[in-house]
């Protein structure tokens, strides 16, 4: 079955009674060309399993299944349960979770897997790209990579080098898990029905060169969080009020460390905001 055809789509969703939903971010990808992309580039092959968020009508889903030794899906649209079951039919090593992945244990996800490397590639629900990649990273999953497509914006954003005027605090945080880069884009006419927004595919490669203790790795990201709040104030403004701390007591802070009393938040590399919040918790 061509889940990148049309007609075979509309007359899979007359039969079973499905409609898009807008609230979930259901644009699904029709362009042919785009999920084997992705499953190849997401590092899927024999030996290696994958995570997969949002199913959608299992187009994505089918590609990482003939790559990967086994493939579990998490998608939250229970009407898809039926279409799923009709799409995927062919394939025994998938298996479908229907749940929220904001709710979902990723690391028992990964326990499932048997030690085997593990990558995630998935075309995100637009409403929580962030959210979901952050808690990835921040569950620290034993897994290779995150593949995914997202908004262009939002996938320039993620992969600005900290420090220079496209970053944000979300380019700070992937940066201390992983190493990012963009992998190809794809046009709005790639997806059904076609959103307002063209997107990309991006690449986290996960490294583990940046393990702080937890206290410092806490303080680093309300460093960088609080700092972003007020990006276009000197820095020092918002952190001493986030910290409760004198001004002149946090430049001394900042000229221990290296960093310009003046600087705002977009000025620092991640490394300042490291070095910082070392001092500050040391
Ligand atoms: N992978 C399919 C494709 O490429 O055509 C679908 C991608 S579509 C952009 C996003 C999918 O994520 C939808 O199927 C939607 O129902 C699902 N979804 C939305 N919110 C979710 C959540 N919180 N947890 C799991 N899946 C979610």
């Amino acid at each position: 079955m061509d889940l990148t055809n049309i007609n075979v789509i509309r007359e899979l969703f007359s039969r079973h009674g499905f409609s898009f939903s807008k609230a979930l971010g259901q644009n699904f990808l029709i362009n042919p060309a785009v999920c084997p992309k992705i499953a190849e580039m997401g590092g899927c092959k024999e030996g290696v399993c994958a995570i997969e968020i949002g199913t959608g009508v299992g187009v994505l889903t089918k590609e990482l299944a003939k790559r990967c030794d086994k493939v579990i899906a998490i998608e939250l649209d229970e009407r898809l349960k039926p279409v799923l079951a009709e799409t995927l039919a062919e394939f025994d090593n998938v298996e479908v979770i229907f749940a929220d992945v904001m709710q979902t244990d990723l690391n028992e996800i990964v326990g499932k897997f048997g030690g085997k490397d593990v990558v995630v590639c998935a075309n995100l629900p637009y409403y929580i790209t962030s959210p979901v990649i952050m808690k990835i990273l921040e569950s620290r999953l034993r897994i290779k990579s995150l593949t995914v497509m997202v908004q262009r914006e939002a996938g320039d954003r993620i992969c600005a080098v900290p420090g220079t005027r496209e970053s944000g605090a979300v380019s700070y945080a992937v940066r201390y898990y992983s190493e990012p880069r963009l992998l190809f884009k794809v046009n709005r006419g790639s997806f059904m029905p076609s959103p307002n927004v063209d997107s990309e595919v991006i690449k986290l490669e996960i490294t583990d060169r940046n393990k702080l203790p937890n206290d410092v790795e806490k303080m680093l990201f309300r460093l960088i969080r609080s700092g972003f709040s007020q990006r276009r104030k000197q820095l020092l403004n918002p952190l001493s009020g986030e910290l409760k701390m004198p001004k002149e007591e946090l430049c001394g802070m900042f000229l221990a460390v290296g960093i310009k009393p003046t600087a705002r938040a977009e000025e620092l590399k991640l490394e300042d905001y490291i070095e910082l919040a070392k001092r500050l918790m040391g």
